[in-house]
């Protein structure tokens, strides 16, 4: 059987319910059996206002986890003393799972906008296939030309031919309006959160006095 694992990068600070039902409808979409969510250790550029640390981003998206037998957080970024690129923790995760496993990479409809500057983007399509979950208001036309090549040509919507990498599959999961910057500014205000967060992480938040 072909291990099929997907990837959910990002900066978690802090981790949300768009993000959830993002992993869950991944795992589901696509019929992964895990889902390894990777908190980013020391993001390039930051706005300004209080930030959570590397650590405690991992210990709330563990918190936010639990009881989700598919989804594990994975530390590999945040153990690393410099900032990690994606295309070098992929090409950790293809070492370790081999050619034939099937991988998958997740991001928000927005990143695609700036995919063309990651670093060594084009190589991301060798080592993984991409899923995307849609934003509101995500446009493709608008897409730089280069991304939007790849979204017109590479995009697979009828799975009876799986690869372990080379395509993008939009998911089906409708558009949900939340960002953790959003998030940030209602616990700066002393806004009601609940329902935007998992209980576990917003208790550890509030026990940790972050985001005031
Ligand atoms: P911030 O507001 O701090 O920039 P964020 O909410 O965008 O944070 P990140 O941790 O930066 O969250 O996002 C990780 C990934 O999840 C990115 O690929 C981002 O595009 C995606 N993402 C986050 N929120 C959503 C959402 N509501 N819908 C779709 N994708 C999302």
């Amino acid at each position: 059987m072909t291990m099929r694992v997907g990837v959910f990068g990002g900066t978690f600070d802090p981790i949300h319910l768009a993000h959830l039902r993002m992993a869950r409808a991944f795992a589901d979409e696509l019929a992964l059996d895990q889902v390894k969510l990777i908190p980013a250790g020391q993001p390039y550029h930051r706005d300004s206002g209080p930030h959570a640390s590397p650590r405690q981003r991992l210990e709330m998206v563990k918190l936010a986890i639990e009881g989700d037998a598919r989804l594990q957080s994975d530390d590999r970024e945040v153990r690393r003393a410099k900032p990690a690129y994606t295309v070098d923790t992929l090409r950790e995760l293809r070492a370790e799972l081999g050619d034939a496993a099937e991988l998958w990479f997740l991001i928000g409809g927005d990143s695609l906008f700036n995919l063309s500057s990651w670093q060594e983007w084009r190589e991301l399509f060798r080592l993984a296939n991409l899923a995307v979950a849609m934003r509101p208001g995500f446009d493709a036309a608008a897409l730089p030309p280069e991304v939007r090549q790849e979204w017109d040509t590479r995009q697979v919507h009828d799975f009876s031919n799986r690869t372990a990498s080379g395509t993008i599959r939009p998911l089906a999961l409708p558009p949900f309006d939340l960002s953790a910057t959003r998030l940030r500014e209602m616990l700066a205000a002393n806004e009601a959160v609940e329902g935007l967060i998992a209980p576990a992480a917003l208790a550890y938040i509030r026990q940790h006095g972050l985001y005031r």
